[in-house]
């Protein structure tokens, strides 16, 4: 079918990527009816417990800026500018991640993201967004999209227009496709879950240094934190599910109060409702979705976590997502029917998707072990240092993730892996004074790694 102004199009899931998107194509002049399972965010607050808080990087603010709405998503970012890493006794050390004064992060609540886009969505007059409609299945062949009124109970049916799914890391648009074997999924669930958790304001203040995404790194596991907009942190409990020091274990407030006692003694006094919320809290659960294809005849098309779910250690799921839909915005410019478009947005995606789920699992070990070696910290700073000597050449693999969108995903994991072993065979050792031999240095980069782009 041929895509002009008033063309229609579903999209199942008003989420961070179906609300971003609904943007997009509203301001190409198409029709868009969202659906999402959820009530109107606008009428009550989110679950408790899931109020998680993102890192915005890069790639997801350059597709809210394509979609204009930087302007009211600015007021809830707060900048961090590294990790401030906490060891179990000592003094506690922020690693910046970047060198420029641009090159940071940002702490963003999920649900007022989300608040914000569907708000920006309403705004025009072409979308319509349906609360309480959860979508149960697609019939390909029918043509037919399947939901269920969660608030009365009755099932209906429509065109599927097309459907595009940003029903998230449980699709039921996928989960329906794969059931009528259209689609194959392969779902790679990590051993370990997360927990989160809430370190409150003291007397009105941050109980934590701000401007950091904090860390207490314990080899198998760890916690971090992110600032919020009230002054409050959402921390995070990531931890194996069963065996030794696992949520098997914390069974009891008894047992839930001595490991945190044991494992993160600065961070107790700043939880003064673990017990509580540990309770209480869901416990999630992490993977990694693998779909092909992600699209059928041009009348369905999974995008976001619905397509590629990732683990979150590289701070990269939604911004991922957000670039998915940059990405099919910008091929609307070039495409006129659905299928071809769906298909070109695979094919440019998928290599860049599957590279990111990679990085995010390699991150996981980082972030919870390797951030305490003396040989990371060391290799770390000469990365930085042969950047700031070669930017045209070398830029660290996080910083081409994080600070370079122009970098696709797929080029920062090939180029990493060659500046992983360039960084190897230059690494001047633990001795006193030992400092890298920057002619070599030189001499390697220019041989092995072409200027960028
Ligand atoms: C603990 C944790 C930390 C994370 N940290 C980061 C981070 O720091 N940075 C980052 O970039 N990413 C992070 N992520 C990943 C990020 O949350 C996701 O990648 C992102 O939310 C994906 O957006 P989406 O729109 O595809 O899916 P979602 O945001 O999950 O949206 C899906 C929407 O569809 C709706 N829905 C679901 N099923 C149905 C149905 N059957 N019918 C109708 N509607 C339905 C849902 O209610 C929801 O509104 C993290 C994830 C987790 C779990």
């Amino acid at each position: 079918m041929r895509i002009s102004a008033g063309t229609t199009v579903n999209i199942v899931g008003a989420g961070l990527a179906g609300a971003l998107l609904a943007v997009l194509l509203a301001r190409r002049g198409l029709a868009v009816t969202l659906y999402e399972r959820r009530p109107d965010p606008r009428q009550s607050r989110p679950e408790r417990g899931r109020s998680i808080n993102l890192a915005l990087a890069a790639r997801g603010i350059r597709a809210l800026e394509r979609a204009g709405v930087m302007q009211r998503v600015r007021p809830l970012m707060i900048a961090m500018r590294g990790r401030m890493v906490h060891e179990r006794s000592g003094p506690s050390a922020l690693q910046p991640y970047g060198q420029r004064e641009h090159e940071v992060i940002y702490s963003v609540g999920l649900a007022d993201l989300n608040l914000v886009l569907i708000e920006e969505a309403l705004r025009h007059p072409n979308v319509a967004v349906r609360f309480n409609q959860q979508c149960t299945g697609v019939d390909v062949g029918g043509n037919r999209l399947r939901l269920r009124d969660t608030v009365s109970g009755s099932g209906h049916e429509l065109e599927l227009a097309p459907a595009i799914a940003t029903d998230g890391a449980g699709s039921a648009v996928r989960a329906s496709l794969a059931a009528a074997g259209l689609v194959t999924v392969r779902e790679q669930w990590l051993e370990h879950d997360y927990k989160e958790l809430t370190i409150p304001p003291v007397a009105g203040r941050p109980a934590l240094e701000t401007h950091a995404l904090h860390i207490w790194p314990r080899g198998g596991f760890m916690l971090i934190a992110l600032p919020n907009t009230d002054a409050s942190f959402t921390a995070t409990l990531f931890l194996a599910r069963s065996g030794a020091q696992s949520f098997a274990d914390l069974d009891s407030g008894a047992a839930v109060a001595g490991f945190f006692a044991s494992q993160f003694p600065d961070a107790v006094p700043l939880l003064p409702h673990l017990a509580a919320e540990f309770a209480q809290h869901p416990q999630g659960q992490l993977g990694t979705v693998h779909t092909a294809p992600w699209h059928l005849e041009g009348k369905v098309l999974l995008l976001g976590d619905a397509a590629h779910a990732i683990v979150p250690f590289h701070g990269q799921g939604m911004n991922a997502a957000f670039e998915d839909c940059r990405a099919l915005d910008e091929l609307l410019d070039r495409h006129q029917d659905w299928e071809t478009l769906f298909a070109e947005l695979e094919r440019a995606r998928r290599p860049n998707t599957e590279a990111i789920a990679q990085m995010a699992l390699e991150n996981y070990v980082e972030m919870r072990d390797t951030v305490l070696d003396a040989r990371f910290v060391r290799l770390k700073g000469l990365g930085l240092a042969l950047e700031r000597r070669f930017p045209e050449r070398f830029i660290p693999r996080y910083s081409m993730v994080m600070f370079h969108p122009e970098i696709p995903y797929a080029e920062a994991l090939r180029r990493g892996a060659l500046q992983a072993q360039l960084l190897d065979e230059l690494d001047p050792g633990e001795a006193a004074g030992a400092a890298p031999d920057l002619a070599r240095a030189e001499r390697l980069i220019r041989e092995r790694l072409p200027p960028i782009g």
